[in-house]
């Protein structure tokens, strides 16, 4: 059944038939969608691009959190589009701050939906008989790196211990219960500090419990791209560029190195490089931002979506709202006359000039990676 279920889900990405579709822009059904229920976060990492998104709202950008949709409003939501079984994410800011995070995750799992929750870890402990009890599938957990590097990083002392104790938490409690769910996906985000500590991570993750590691390649919005972007593609919604010091300072041709380490070795857990990238595109990832790498054409919006804390519905991380699910119902926005707009100027063009560095051209390259994990994490990581 798990053989046939994945089958059934490389085909709807391989073929795709409402690509075929592209001139009307309509599509068949997702595959994923992510709700991004709070931009709060008890971390402070200086690359989140939350942070840039939470500071347009704090300057009166009409996406105030404020405005977020109700308890109710989500399960409507949720509800009407259950029959099409997409795969549910809740993400933020940090999730566990969202104050209804529980019954949310309860009546997804009530709806028979596969859930993960993208979190930062802080609050994995206090909820872990809650992530069992309510069936979670997948929880996947931010890491930067060692100990002093990762509360460093996020701007929080004891963070990476609130992680440690999160993991060994449920890792206990699938044991005691003879549970193999939630997966524990380790997500470990490359950045100018931590690019040196992956070989060390995976065998800290390993020995932990953790049941895959990721080495994500941090996306970015590099200010070239952003500016032929805005100037191209105004209707589309203006971008701002993401900060790049966090990737500054990665020499790639040791990062290589450091991979190439890795892959040698024979490990346990299993281990996933997001997106998935030869020796030669590490080097030009982070050395040529604006040259283009992966495939020459997205799909990303025929098959999943992402609302924001206010209720708006995106097809991904451009600025581009196309609907708003306190007012619309699924069927109104997934097909809806923006959505459309959106899917065929992409489907002309391929790709847009800020997509250079977009996990989302990864998906139609024979990136296994990318495959694997991208109905559980296409975001930039916090
Ligand atoms: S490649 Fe471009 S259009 Fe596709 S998901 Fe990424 S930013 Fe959106």
């Amino acid at each position: 059944m798990k053989k046939l279920k994945e089958l059934l889900g490389n085909t709807r990405i391989r073929s795709l038939p409402d690509y075929v579709l592209k001139h009307v822009g309509f599509a068949l059904w997702p595959i994923d969608i992510t709700f991004y229920l709070t931009f709060s976060c008890n971390n402070f990492c200086p690359h989140c691009y939350h942070r840039i998104l939470e500071k347009d709202q704090a300057s009166g950008d009409k996406s105030s959190e404020s405005s977020s949709p109700s308890l109710s409003q989500y399960e409507r939501f949720i509800k009407e589009c259950s029959f099409l079984k997409p795969q549910i994410r809740l993400s933020g800011g940090e999730p566990f701050l969202y104050p209804h995070l529980l019954e949310l995750t309860d009546f997804i799992k009530e709806c028979g939906l596969n859930l993960t929750i993208s979190t930062n870890g802080s609050l994995l402990a206090p909820n872990a008989h809650s992530m069992l009890d309510l069936r979670v599938d997948v929880v996947i957990i931010s890491l930067y790196g060692p100990a002093c590097v990762h509360d460093r990083i996020v701007q929080r002392k004891g963070a990476f211990h609130e992680i440690e104790n999160g993991i060994r938490t449920i890792v206990a409690l699938k044991r005691k219960r003879n549970s193999c769910i939630p997966r524990i996906i380790i997500n470990y985000i490359l950045t100018n500090d931590n690019y040196l500590s992956f070989p060390e991570m995976v065998q800290w993750a390993e020995n932990i419990g953790g049941d895959t590691i990721t080495l994500t390649h941090l996306w970015f919005w590099d200010p070239q791209a952003v500016a032929q972007q805005n100037r191209d593609f105004p209707e589309f919604g203006l971008l701002k560029s993401t900060p790049n010091l966090a990737l500054r300072d990665i020499d790639p041709h040791v990062l290589v190195r450091n991979v190439d380490l890795v892959q040698r070795k024979t490990h346990k857990i299993q281990i996933i490089y997001f997106p998935l990238l030869g020796p030669d595109e590490i080097i030009t990832y982070y050395q040529q931002p604006d040259q283009h790498l992966g495939a020459r054409r997205c799909i990303i919006p025929w098959t999943v979506s992402y609302v924001f804390p206010n209720g708006d519905l995106k097809p991904c991380y451009l600025n581009y709202s196309t609907g708003n699910i306190k007012e619309q119902s699924y069927k109104q926005i997934w097909n809806g006359k923006k959505f459309r707009t959106f899917r065929i100027a992409l489907a002309k063009h391929g790709y847009f000039p800020a997509c250079k560095r977009c996990t989302g051209l990864f998906l139609f390259n024979g990136n296994k990676g990318y495959r694997i994990s991208m109905t559980q994490h296409h975001k930039r990581p916090d």
